[in-house]
């Protein structure tokens, strides 16, 4: 009896073994595959500067992110030409974009991925802050990411509050509410189309400095035929990649470009018409 009891724990073992083998397997096979680029053929940041090391803050955050949460597997790359291609597009499932400038980018490759690589269910671009830094003259870009930089009259030392709209999004739930203060570098935009977007959080312009009679969004979603397209103004501050909500409501916005949280995409220009005259009247008294 004991030798049976002994055949039959050793057999449970190995099944229990097989089936947690097999099941990493498959938990590695739905691990997302990101391109991180952070190529900065403009102004360089310090958040993507490697200065020798071989990764820089933004992408030791990513890297790290995608560790400890399982969900995806990064390749960084500050080498658009030999990585931006329609060839090796084909890995990924998503790109992440902290780029500056009009990046090396054979004009076939931008082709594809604008036409069919980001069309493709399953396929999602997310942007930091100055991947509205980017490409500002070239249209099918700035149509997809949703605005392009014009200028940051809040500085890198400015503390701003922030109005959330949806504080239940996936991407927002970080942020604990309705408002919330963050020091960071906030931009304002040309070649914004509310009609295209929905916006998650803008300036309180009744409770920032400088105060501007204007609507200014920090990020918003959209979709780009079947793919997803998450950009959030903040990360220009090295320390903002180390700040929990940050990095929790970049999480968010991942699993929702991943398809892994639903949460509408709809586009909301009435918010933006009604921020608009928010700060047309907080900036007149
Ligand atoms: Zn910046």
């Amino acid at each position: 009896m004991k030798l049976h009891r002994l055949i039959f724990c050793v057999a449970t073992l190995a099944v229990v073994a097989a089936w947690s083998v097999s099941s990493d397997v498959s938990a590695a096979d739905r691990k997302a595959k990101v391109l991180f680029v952070s190529q900065s053929a403009g102004f360089r940041h310090g958040s993507v500067n490697r200065g020798g090391k071989e990764l820089a803050p933004a992408e030791i955050a990513m890297t790290q992110l995608g560790q400890q949460t399982g969900l995806f597997d990064v390749h960084c790359t500050q080498d658009c030409a030999a990585d931006f291609t329609k060839e090796n597009l084909q890995k990924y499932d998503m790109v992440m974009f902290y780029t500056t400038g009009k990046l090396p980018i054979a004009e076939a490759d931008l082709d594809y991925f604008f036409q069919e690589w980001l069309t493709q269910k399953g396929h999602g671009v997310v942007g930091f802050h100055s991947a509205t830094d980017t490409f500002k003259d070239y249209k099918p870009y700035w149509d997809m990411i949703g605005g392009s930089f014009d200028g940051h009259p809040w500085g890198s030392g400015t503390t701003v509050t922030v109005s959330v709209h949806e504080p239940n999004h996936p991407a927002m739930k970080a942020f604990g509410g309705s408002e919330f203060q963050i020091k960071d570098e906030i931009y304002q935009y040309k070649n914004w189309q509310p009609e295209k977007v929905r916006v998650l959080m803008s300036l309180d312009m009744s409770k920032c400095k400088p105060s501007k009679p204007y609507h200014v969004p920090l990020a918003w979603v959209k979709d780009y035929g079947k793919g997803r397209m998450f950009y959030t103004n903040l990360g220009h501050n090295e320390g903002t990649w180390t700040d929990k909500r940050f990095i929790e409501s970049v999480t968010g916005g991942i699993r929702w470009v991943m398809g892994l949280e639903e949460a509408d995409a709809t586009p909301n220009p009435e918010l933006s018409a009604k921020e608009n005259e928010k700060a047309k009247a907080a900036a007149s008294k």
